[in-house]
C-alpha cells in the first residue's frame, strides 16, 4: 500500500519540465552586491564568500524550489539558470 501511495505522488523525471541543469552568476548587466540572500534561501547551492559562487557537485534538481526562491529574492537579478 505504501509503495502504491509513493508512486502516486512521485513525479516521473520525463514530466519534470523544470529540471535545472545549470545555475550561474551573470554580471553582464548588474553586479552581485554580496547580500547573502541566495545563501540564506539555499545554502546547499549558493555560497557568498565574496561574491556569490555555486557549490561544486550539487544536484540542482534536489533544490529546485530553493533555487527559484533565491533567483526571485536576488535584489540585483544576477542569478541565472537553465
Ligand atoms: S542574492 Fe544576488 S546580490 Fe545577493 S549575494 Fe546572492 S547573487 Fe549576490
Amino acid at each position: 500500500m505504501l509503495k502504491r501511495v509513493k508512486l502516486m505522488f512521485d513525479k516521473p523525471k520525463y514530466l519534470n519540465n523544470m529540471a535545472i541543469k545549470r545555475v550561474w552568476l551573470d554580471e553582464s548587466e548588474n553586479e552581485c552586491i554580496s547580500c547573502g540572500a541566495c545563501e540564506t534561501a539555499c545554502p546547499q547551492v549558493f555560497e557568498v564568500p565574496d561574491k556569490m559562487v555555486i557549490k561544486a557537485g550539487v544536484d540542482f534538481n534536489q533544490y529546485e524550489a530553493e533555487i527559484l526562491d533565491a533567483v526571485d529574492g536576488c535584489p540585483t537579478e544576477v542569478i541565472k539558470y537553465e
